[in-house]
């Protein structure tokens, strides 16, 4: 091991004296202790005790290729090697962020054309934020500040991104959101569809984005924002047609519309990017995550020729700038796992032979059990959602500890998935296998007939 052994007790010690953990009460994890993670290879993770678990989280979304590839580790060697740090600063530029920028865009396709990059998916919803309001602001509609977001919704932890989000627990802290921002319904249909069906429900949703336009004006509102699935939220998917009905309502508006593909994006669904599973096109688009599986923190804003050709050409000075914008290391280690999810056809895989695999082995798993009222997913994301009278889909009012304690088994269990808003949420790396799916579906249904 590259760190000297210590007993995972002294670790924890240690841990709990120093850190901050994400998300989490710190007194009570810290008489639990954190799980000290050592070691990861494919799909599988193992803690200093040397306990196996199967990561149906891939990290957080992130290690769309696996853990431990070698051709990521090669390409961050030779890139340390050659040129450790520069940056895009000024007047400066390098071989491996231009690579891997033709490769984003001759993914994208020829309406997207620019990209400002960022380390992490908060800052590329800061970016977002700032590149809304300049970008209105050349196009002589200052008054267009007002960036729409949606409750529930979730775009990271920095202030601008935080606000954005829409979750009460994380307005809290900090008094966000920041001015100028607001939030319109999700489509939850499970929670609050009432008697509607799904696709009405879903247009209802998408409707009180443009009444929340009407009743601020047009001529205020410069963007919408949203994850094509909500992820953090609880990976909730949308009805049919919501999006096409959001899409109807930006471009009637003049209203940016802006898919955060955090989380979406490189394969997820079985595509390259999520809102082509949900057919509609944005104009501004957040990366980061799968961009590098994980490995090194790298993000981006990706910009549509109208919105990206504009700033260069009327914009002047773009008042912008992250020492690690680009960072060689991050653009070597970003094409490195492009080419792999390539090569082993990740994607394509993803959407014709394990993605289908994964859903129809959750419903046969899930769709009679009697805890469990709707399963949602498509490629390799999934989310089963718990209830207490599935008939009227009526919600356990301890919804948060049931579903927590079924993440609590699966973890002693060896199979690590998330609890979120009364849900169940899995997204394993895209590498994994059908056998690897039967283990962690088998897991899932031992952790959550424990919860019974
Ligand atoms: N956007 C979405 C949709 C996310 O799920 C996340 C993180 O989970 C973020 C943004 C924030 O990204 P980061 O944690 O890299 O700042």
């Amino acid at each position: 091991p590259h760190f000297p052994h210590r007993a995972t007790g002294d670790y924890q010690q240690s841990d709990a004296a120093h850190h901050l953990h994400a998300f989490v009460d710190q007194k009570a994890l810290n008489s639990e202790g954190a799980r000290v993670m050592v070691r990861g290879e494919g799909v599988y993770l193992w803690d200093n005790d040397g306990n196996r678990y199967i990561d149906g989280m891939s990290g957080l979304w992130c290690t769309n290729v696996g853990y431990g590839r070698q051709e990521l580790i090669d390409a961050a060697s030779r890139q340390m090697k050659e040129l450790s740090y520069y940056n895009m600063f000024f007047h400066t530029t390098h071989p491996a962020v231009i690579e891997l920028s033709e490769r984003l865009f001759s993914l994208l396709g020829d309406r997207f054309s620019h990209v400002v990059y960022t380390n992490s998916g908060s800052e590329a919803n800061e970016v977002l934020i700032r590149t809304v309001r300049r970008y209105w602001d050349i196009m002589g509609k200052p008054g267009k500040k007002v960036l729409i977001g949606r409750i529930n919704g979730y775009h990271g932890s920095t202030v601008g991104s935080a606000s954005l989000g829409g979750m009460a627990f994380m307005h809290e802290m900090g008094d966000l959101p920041i001015p100028n921002i607001t939030h319109v319904d999700e489509p939850y249909w499970y929670a609050n569809g009432g008697d509607l069906t799904p696709e009405a429900f879903g247009k209802r949703a998408a409707l009180s984005l443009e009444r929340k336009i009407l009743e601020l004006g047009a001529d205020r509102v410069g963007a919408f924002v949203a994850e094509p699935f909500q992820g953090a939220g609880g990976m909730i998917f949308p009805p049919d047609g919501y999006w096409q009905e959001i899409q109807r309502i930006c471009r009637q508006y003049d209203v940016l519309l802006c898919a955060d593909e955090v989380i979406g994006g490189f394969g997820r669904t079985g595509e390259w990017f999520a809102h082509r599973h949900f057919g509609f096109e944005p104009d501004l688009i957040c990366i980061a995550k799968g961009l590098t599986s994980g490995y090194v923190p790298m993000g981006g804003l990706l910009m549509s020729r109208q919105v990206g050709e504009a700033l260069v050409e009327r914009g002047g000075v773009y008042a912008h700038g992250l020492t690690y914008s680009g960072h060689p290391l991050a653009a070597a280690v970003a094409l490195a796992n492009l080419d792999v999810l390539e090569k082993d056809h990740l994607v394509e895989r993803t959407k014709n032979d394990t993605g289908p695999y994964l859903q129809r082995a959750l419903r046969e798993a899930f769709a009679d059990h009697p805890l469990i009222g709707e399963i949602q997913g498509v490629g390799a994301v999934a989310a089963i959602q718990f209830a207490k009278n599935k008939a009227t889909r009526e919600r356990f009012s301890d919804e948060a500890e049931l579903t927590w304690h079924s993440r609590t088994v699966g973890f002693e269990l060896g199979a690590i998935v998330r609890s979120t808003n009364g849900r169940l949420i899995v997204a394993p790396p895209l590498v994994i296998d059908h056998a690897q799916i039967d283990e962690l579906v088998g897991k899932m249904r031992q952790a959550v007939d424990a919860t019974a």
